[in-house]
């Protein structure tokens, strides 16, 4: 028999976890199940609209539908989806751990052991979504997050660009449906900045970015506004250890192993960025086993 549909009176409905520019989100008990916590994101459809949000919110559900096929830990699931007169209903997982970035903001920086912990299961995500056909284009550690035990789970898909197959990590698709300016200013690559284009490799861009950003404690290229950034980004201009001067007790230099990593995925050309499978294969890598899937996917603090 199939199961009735769901509705917000099926949910107990706790504390808010937070507030997105058209959503709340609020942590919620299943009470059929109080086993069964989620977080449930309501959408005001007042607000979608008059916001001209729809196309965002249409994306979001349809991507988190496609994805949700394999059941990846790497991404947040949407179990159920309904409305009512009002507000749109998103019952997602419920990541206890809240944001990566907060993480980050909390320890400043990640030790090496962490920045590849989160590497690599931000990869290992990152080609289950791109073998799907979709391009995130909006990562950065805000999108995501982490369960109790510190496994991350990446979210927010309202950027997100769909295509029929992947296509080589390192193109670029030039389609004007995927080139307008969606983002944030700075996770976004050269070359939606440069020519309108956006691809898998963006996201690879972005993967990039975020590694610097373990590591450093904030991302390689930050302006004093958008437009400074910008140029920032066109211009490769960053620099490691920028925080370190001479009053700093022990000037800790960064492993060159992650400076030549991060310098080969910071690319302007997408050509010569490093795809997914070649970042796999960095010595920064040597001891995973990509295959072990139980070992990849073990929590942080477990
Ligand atoms: P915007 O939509 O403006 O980009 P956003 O993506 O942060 O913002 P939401 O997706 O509505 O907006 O999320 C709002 C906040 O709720 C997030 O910042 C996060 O802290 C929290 N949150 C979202 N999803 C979950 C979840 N599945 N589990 C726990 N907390 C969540």
């Amino acid at each position: 028999m199939a199961s009735r549909k769901r509705s917000p009176h099926d949910f107990l409905f706790r504390e808010e976890l937070g507030h997105g520019s058209y959503s709340t989100v609020y942590k919620a008990i299943d009470k059929r199940n109080a086993n069964k916590v989620y977080a449930i994101k309501v959408c005001s459809k007042a607000h979608i609209i008059q916001e001209s949000k729809v196309k965002y919110v249409t994306i979001e559900k349809n991507t988190l539908n496609l994805l949700a096929k394999a059941k990846h830990p790497g991404i947040v699931k949407l179990y159920y989806t309904f409305h009512d007169q009002e507000n749109l209903y998103f019952v997602l997982d419920f990541a206890a751990g809240g944001e990566l970035l907060s993480l980050l903001h909390k320890y400043t920086k990640f030790n090496e052991v962490w920045a590849r912990h989160f590497t690599v299961q931000l990869i290992d995500t990152l080609q289950y979504i791109h073998s799907q056909g979709v391009i995130h284009r909006d990562l950065k550690p805000e999108n995501v997050l982490l369960d109790k035990e510190g496994r991350l789970m990446i979210t927010d898909f309202g950027a997100a660009a769909t295509f029929n197959s992947e296509q080589d990590s390192k193109g670029v698709s030039g389609s004007s449906s995927t080139s307008s300016f969606v983002g944030t200013a700075e996770y976004v690559s050269p070359e939606l900045l440069l020519y309108n284009q956006c691809g898998f490799g963006s996201d690879v861009w972005a993967l990039g970015c975020m590694i610097f950003q373990f590591i450093e404690g904030h991302p390689p290229f930050r302006g004093e506004n958008e437009l400074k950034t910008f140029e920032k980004i066109v211009a490769l201009d960053y620099t490691w250890n920028s925080n370190n001067n001479s009053t700093t007790a022990v000037n800790t230099k960064s492993n060159p192993i992650i400076v030549n990593l991060v310098r080969r995925i910071l690319t302007l050309d997408t050509k010569s960025r490093m795809s997914l499978k070649e970042i796999q294969l960095d010595v920064w890598f040597q001891n995973v086993d990509w295959n072990d899937k139980a070992e990849i996917w073990k929590g942080i603090w477990q």
